[in-house]
């Protein structure tokens, strides 16, 4: 069985979903039609994508935001608080899916790739159990770099490097975007409603949909939580269809 179909099965053996087999006959057998949940109306955030002056390649667009961010970033305290350094974002260039989490954490800082400690391993099988892979998506956070002791990035950090993230979505145009958490979710919605108030829902977001869903870190914590994490990708797949 290969590394992705093992992932996926065990991703949903966690969620709990009954009657999961890793033998080939369970995975031959005939599925009943699956019933699709009915999309929430979509909701609209007041930003539209800003159109670049001159189209580039979306992966030669990604490397001119990545050069103007700079490898040295000084423009927020951050790069005197012992960032290692820069962590701008990882996947697909012409990504139908992105997902935004937070901020780089220890292992983010030192690797300078988004979501590759626990928290990262769990967000790989999430997008497994979609049946894509890491390197299908597209995955940023709001802020690039860590701040510390994994404090929650402030406002003026936000204020500072979200036009990044915003020109790194302008580029990719995805067209669903996956907020992991109530910080990344708040960021990008302008709001300071908690994450159980804005799940659940779709939003247009600069010529996306946006879903909020729980972070991997908080279900690390609140494994029964992955069940509306499930429900949230569902809808997902549904909308990039
Ligand atoms: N948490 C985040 O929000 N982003 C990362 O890259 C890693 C952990």
């Amino acid at each position: 069985m290969n590394e992705q179909l093992k992932s996926h099965l065990e991703f949903f053996e966690e969620l709990g979903i009954d009657g999961v087999r890793l033998e080939p006959e369970w995975r031959m057998r005939r599925e009943p039609a699956e019933r699709i949940e009915p999309i929430e109306p979509t909701e609209r955030v007041p930003s539209e994508p800003i159109e670049p002056a001159e189209p580039f390649e979306p992966k030669i667009a990604l490397r001119v935001i990545r050069e103007e961010l700079g490898a040295h970033c000084s423009r927020c305290k951050l790069h005197t608080l012992g960032r290692t350094q820069v962590v701008f974002g990882v996947g697909n260039p012409s990504a139908d899916l992105m997902f935004v989490g937070e901020a780089p954490g220890a292992d983010e800082d030192i690797q300078g790739i988004p979501f590759v400690g626990r928290a990262g391993q769990l967000l790989t099988k999430i997008i497994e159990a979609i049946d894509l892979k890491r390197e299908d998506v597209y995955i940023a956070n709001v802020i690039k770099c860590r701040p510390p002791g994994n404090r929650n990035p402030e406002q003026d950090e936000v204020e500072t490097c979200e036009p990044f993230l915003f020109q790194q979505i302008d580029t990719i145009k995805p067209k669903v975007i996956v907020a992991l958490g109530t910080f990344a979710a708040r960021a990008l919605l302008r709001t300071l409603d908690p994450i159980s108030r804005l799940r659940g829902r779709v939003y247009d977001y600069r010529g996306a949909k946006l879903i909020p869903t729980f972070h991997p870190a908080y279900l690390l914590r609140n494994p029964s939580s992955k069940r509306e994490v499930w429900d949230d990708m569902k809808l997902a797949r549904e909308l990039l269809k």
